[in-house]
């Protein structure tokens, strides 16, 4: 496989040291350059990002001693200097949609984490086990922007990584209701324990705009191609309820679930148990060998001891069982910072270098 130089933009934060970890000893992706914001220009890595370092494995020494660049001043010697770049950066909405075209003006693809683009409706947002075939818009968003390389490509929020994979192998019976709750980790906020104490033995249960996103993301990732934008699906209807929780890693789901044709319970263990998508079929490096995995004991998935399975990219499942109001019911888990951000995005730009979207 050809090799790629990449930059990370938003390096010292909690999903850029996530990004930073992942692609230490890539196969095919090299970490060129680092970037952040205007406070971090000049410092390396090191000093910038080592006193909130929040990885359990220690920062890659040959990133310690990279000089971090201005993400927004720097652009132009940014684009020039690699293939593509990872994005995940706490600005203003306007300022991530202004910064990411920016780069892909300069013919620098985007793989982002950040929220801004996800419903610009050329722009795919993959979760490459599910919609892999949406990056073929990526054509008519060349086309808009007026560039040959550069383009934007988005993953979901991390919230729906839990629930959307346990979901999409069941469409084939007709999903008419879905009802989530779910309990999230304190580093989808960017935080750990210690820069967040409130936390312990706490629970609240607010997540500014992540319900909405919870509900609306699923029908994209579920929409089809239609005259170079992405229609979202008009089903199932879903609605749910975003709790922040006191586990460091790990968004749990509760959801409940109605179908057009219910089908039996062993019927729906049989579809998690085969379902298998492209990532897998071309073995690509982040890949899960098997995607959803089932648990058939009471208490178990359980953040703590399930999350990290394969490397934090598998999505665990448990307790299906029938429901009085719903057809079923079903809790699942997926690694918010791995599947949920940075595993998710390492493994959507595995897809596109496969699929020759970086050449
Ligand atoms: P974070 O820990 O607060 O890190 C923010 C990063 O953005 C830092 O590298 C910071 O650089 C950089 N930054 C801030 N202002 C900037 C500016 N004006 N120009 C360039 N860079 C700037 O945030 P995070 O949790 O990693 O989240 C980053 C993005 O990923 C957000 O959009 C978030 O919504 C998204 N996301 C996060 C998760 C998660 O699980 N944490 C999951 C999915 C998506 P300095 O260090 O120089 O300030």
């Amino acid at each position: 496989m050809k090799q790629y130089n990449v930059g990370i933009i938003g390096a010292t934060g909690m999903v850029g040291q996530r990004f930073a970890t992942l692609l230490e000893n890539h196969p095919w992706f090299n970490v060129k350059l680092l970037a952040a914001s205007p406070r971090s220009k000049g410092k390396t890595y090191e000093e910038a990002a080592g006193s909130r370092w929040a990885m359990t494995t220690p920062m890659p020494e040959s990133m310690k001693n990279m000089v971090l660049y201005d993400a927004t001043a720097d652009i132009n010697e940014i684009a020039s200097q690699v293939d593509f770049v990872f994005c995940a950066v706490d600005m203003k909405k306007d300022e991530i949609k202004a910064l990411e075209e920016a780069y892909a003006k300069a013919e620098c693809p985007v793989v982002s984490n950040n929220s801004a683009h996800r419903f610009t409706d050329d722009v795919p947002m993959v979760v490459p086990e599910i919609n892999p075939d949406h990056i073929e818009i990526i054509k008519s968003q060349r086309e808009r922007l007026g560039t040959k390389k550069g383009f934007i490509a988005v993953k979901s929020n991390c919230s729906i990584q839990s629930y959307v994979p346990a979901l999409h192998p069941l469409r084939k019976f007709g999903i008419k209701n879905v009802l989530a709750c779910t309990y999230q980790a304190i580093s989808g906020a960017g935080k750990t324990f210690e820069t967040w104490p409130e936390m312990v033995d706490n629970l609240i249960p607010y997540i500014g705009g992540e319900e909405e996103k919870s509900e609306q993301e699923p029908l994209k990732v579920w929409g089809t191609i239609e005259n170079g934008k992405i229609v979202k699906a008009q089903t199932p209807n879903i609605t749910t309820q975003c709790l922040r929780v006191p586990v460091s890693n790990g968004h749990t789901a509760a959801v409940f679930v109605t179908f057009e044709n219910k089908p039996t319970k062993e019927e729906i263990l049989q579809c998690w148990k085969e379902f298998a998508g492209v990532p897998q079929e071309l073995e690509l490096p982040h890949a899960p060998k098997q995607f959803l995995n089932y648990f058939e004991e009471n208490d178990r998935p359980q953040a703590k001891l399930d999350r990290d399975m394969e490397g934090g990219m598998a999505v665990s499942i448990g307790r299906l069982r029938e429901d009085t109001q719903y057809d079923y019911k079903f809790v699942c888990l997926s690694h918010n910072t791995l599947r949920g951000a940075a595993g998710g995005a390492v493994l959507l730009a595995e897809l596109l270098a496969a699929k020759g979207y970086f050449d």
